[in-house]
């Protein structure tokens, strides 16, 4: 395996001491351009505070549009049987018709965003949840930064933070050298909690019993996709799809017959803003990391290396209902971190915590 192998007994150097340039004093720093940056950066601007957001990638999105992670998922509160009505239409369908979860500057980008057609709005027809473009979201993301008025910086990492009892200050990689944003509050959209454990916040990593999280995954996107095969596919052979996901026999055939390597022993499909387009996952990397870049780089060549990622496609193209004329349009820039360090705060935001604050 080609991947730089992990040091098992690191020798550590102390570095020379370097300067930065101070870019910056806001009210608010938001750390992070995915949808928790962009709710933070919104809201805090629609306030009239004088907002930064900084952000590592030079468009915004995060999981969604960096590594595909769609649709977004349904954010209704009641959950209905399953309805055996329609089975190819590629959503789930064990999410209701509850009341909305998401407010606030989020519920108005989705509202941009299904204006500027890159959304279709969440109904029963795709599972209560919200099939997106990408590409449009981040137009949209970046349009309503530009008129709320935040100041942006892309392609800078946050690498530390700097303040002598609470974080005053953000350094940033950039190809410009080390850059210095100080605010009055600093907002960790990371995803990671990067800026929150660089400050000293405790927390955790993975399960109890063994520290593990969960895979990593590489999703990608076809277009050109045949619905009614899938569909008449699926009508044939019932009991080959269960909501998003299933050809369990397909999958096994291929394996048996050496076209195919999924690390796993279905493919999901979920359907798109566009009718003839689907976005596939059929990786599954265990073991995994999203903060260790040992990890990540052997995670990325899990789901890259061309034994698996031309089979893939050629395998999707050739022996997959509805994509016999299909074509590979994107695949995801990066793997897709489902879950890494836990920020432990006064309770976890999650089931555990849901009796102990009324807001949760
Ligand atoms: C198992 C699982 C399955 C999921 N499936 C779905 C799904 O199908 N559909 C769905 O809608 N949601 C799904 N989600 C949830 C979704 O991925 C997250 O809710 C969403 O990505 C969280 O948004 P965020 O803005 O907090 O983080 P992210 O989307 O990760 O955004 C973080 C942003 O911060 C940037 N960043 C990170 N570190 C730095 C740094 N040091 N310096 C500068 N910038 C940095 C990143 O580039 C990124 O843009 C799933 C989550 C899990 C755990």
């Amino acid at each position: 395996m080609p991947v730089l192998p992990q040091p098992s007994e690191p020798s550590i150097i102390t570095l020379p001491p370097r300067t930065a340039t101070v870019a910056y004093k806001a009210d608010v720093l938001v750390v992070g351009g995915g949808p928790a940056g962009l709710g933070a950066a919104l809201g805090a601007a629609w306030t009239g505070a004088d907002v930064v957001l900084v952000e590592r990638y030079g468009f915004l999105g995060g999981n969604a549009t960096v590594s595909l992670v769609m649709p977004l998922m349904s954010f209704h509160t009641q959950r209905q049987l399953p309805t055996a009505s329609d089975r190819t239409r590629l959503f789930p369908d064990d999410h209701g018709e509850g009341n909305p979860v998401v407010a606030g500057a989020l519920k108005v980008f989705l509202d941009r965003l299904i204006k500027a057609g890159g959304a279709i709005a969440p109904s029963k027809s795709t599972g209560y949840t919200v099939p997106f473009d990408p590409e449009i979201f981040k137009l949209v993301a970046l349009d309503m930064l530009d008129a709320a008025g935040v100041k942006f910086l892309f392609h800078s990492f946050a690498s530390g933070v700097l303040g002598e009892y609470e974080p005053e200050a953000v350094i940033f990689e950039t190809k410009s050298g080390p850059l210095v944003i100080a605010a009055d509050a600093i907002v960790d959209c990371t995803g990671d909690g990067d800026i929150a454990i660089a400050a000293g916040a405790p927390y955790e990593v993975g399960r109890v019993e063994d520290g593990l999280v969960q895979p990593m995954t590489l999703m990608f996107r076809m277009v050109e996709f045949e619905r009614p095969e899938f569909t008449a596919y699926i009508q044939q052979n019932p009991s080959q799809w269960r909501g998003v996901h299933g050809l369990w026999d397909l999958v096994q055939k291929a394996s048996m017959a050496g076209d195919l390597d999924l690390p796993r022993e279905d493919i999901l499909f979920f359907g798109s803003a566009h009718k003839q387009e689907v976005s596939v996952n059929s990786t599954r990397v265990t073991n995994v990391l999203g903060t260790n870049v040992w990890d990540l780089s052997y995670a990325e060549w899990c789901s890259r290396r061309p034994e698996v990622q031309p089979d893939l496609e050629i395998s999707c193209v050739t022996m997959f209902p509805g994509s016999k004329d299909s074509t590979l349009a994107r695949v995801g820039s990066k793997c897709w971190r489902s879950e890494t360090r836990l920020v432990l705060g006064d309770y976890p935001v999650d089931w555990r915590g849901c009796g102990h604050c009324p807001q949760v």
